[in-house]
């Protein structure tokens, strides 16, 4: 491994500081979970390392006077999934913490790393854009709001430039909403998704209103099946309903195969996994 700088800056403009939008090799770091893996294999080779770790407001939680809440970036996972707020106001995360790797990742990986990263097969991505989020994001022109579905442009490419720290996420009030994340593994119950699914679905059994169905790890980026939406959309979920809806997932997403699973596999598991998920949220057990 060549030589590296790691520097840990107390404010935000001092970080922004150490940053360059034309330098690769320098980059923002979090726990180090995914980090310090692509460094140990050659993938990634830092001339400087910014440890986000001291700067102030970036590790707490909050409530929002809106019903919804915050999450500052450097807070573990393990803290979200241990929060008595987060649990009242969004438990549908508490539950995908609980499958997401294992205790020790949760205790070390950090939100903004969740969704920094760009690696399609996380949990945490697809879900937070069902649940309509946005990371707020800081850098040497001020602040800006992405969506986090917004935040992916490919395999591993988000819209932040090299000098750009997400500092928070924000979640909206969830009053009303029925929820729920799937997550499907072929390996062990915790491993990386084969497929994930979230739903967010307003209105219930008397009709579906303003659904959001994302899914995860089998498209490049986390996508929104606006197709099946529109089928639910407006109409009282029965089996035929929920049926319609599983064959339009399958023919809106077109999956990649990747070592969890051929497209073909992963095409069936959207067909299968789309529908549980939506009878998940619907009877309240997707949490
Ligand atoms: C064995 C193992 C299994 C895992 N399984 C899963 C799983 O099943 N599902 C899942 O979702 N995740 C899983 N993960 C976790 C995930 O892959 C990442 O490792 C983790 O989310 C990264 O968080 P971090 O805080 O450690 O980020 P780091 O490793 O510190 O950083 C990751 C990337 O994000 C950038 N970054 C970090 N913070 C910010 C910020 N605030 N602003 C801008 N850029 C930033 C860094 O520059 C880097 O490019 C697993 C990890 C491991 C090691």
């Amino acid at each position: 491994m060549n030589p590296f700088e790691i520097v840990e800056p107390r404010t935000t403009a001092e970080a922004l500081a150490f940053l360059a939008a034309d330098d690769p090799g320098t980059r923002p770091i979090a726990g180090g979970s995914a980090l310090m893996l692509m460094m140990k294999s050659g993938v990634f080779q830092p001339t400087r390392l910014v440890s986000l770790r001291q700067l102030e407001g970036f590790s707490s939680i909050d409530a929002t006077p809106e019903g919804g809440i915050r999450v500052g970036a450097m807070t573990p996972l393990a803290a979200i999934e241990c929060s008595p707020l987060v649990k009242e106001r969004a438990p549908v995360i508490v539950a995908a913490m609980r499958r997401l790797a294992n205790v020790r990742v949760r205790n070390q990986a950090c939100i903004g790393g969740a969704l920094a990263h760009g690696d399609p097969h996380m949990d945490m991505p697809p879900l937070l854009s069902a649940l309509g989020a946005e990371a707020v994001v800081v850098g040497p022109a001020g602040e800006r709001t992405v969506a986090v579905i917004d935040l992916y442009v490919g395999y591993y490419e988000t819209v932040l430039a090299h000098n750009e720290i997400i500092r928070e996420v924000r979640i909206p009030s969830l009053a009303g909403r029925l929820t729920a994340y799937l997550k499907c593994t072929t390996r062990s119950a915790d491993d990386w998704p084969a497929l994930g699914v979230a739903v967010n679905l307003g209105g219930g059994e008397n009709g579906i209103s303003d659904a959001r169905i994302v899914v995860g790890a089998v498209t490049e980026v986390p996508t929104r099946l606006v197709g099946v939406e529109t089928v639910l959309n407006g109409k009282k979920p029965d089996a035929a309903l929920i049926a319609q809806a599983c064959e339009a997932a399958a023919a809106e997403v077109s999956p990649m195969s990747d070592a969890r699973g051929s497209a073909a596999y992963k095409q069936q598991l959207v067909r299968v996994y789309v529908g549980r998920a939506i009878r998940a949220a619907l009877h309240g057990v997707g949490h």
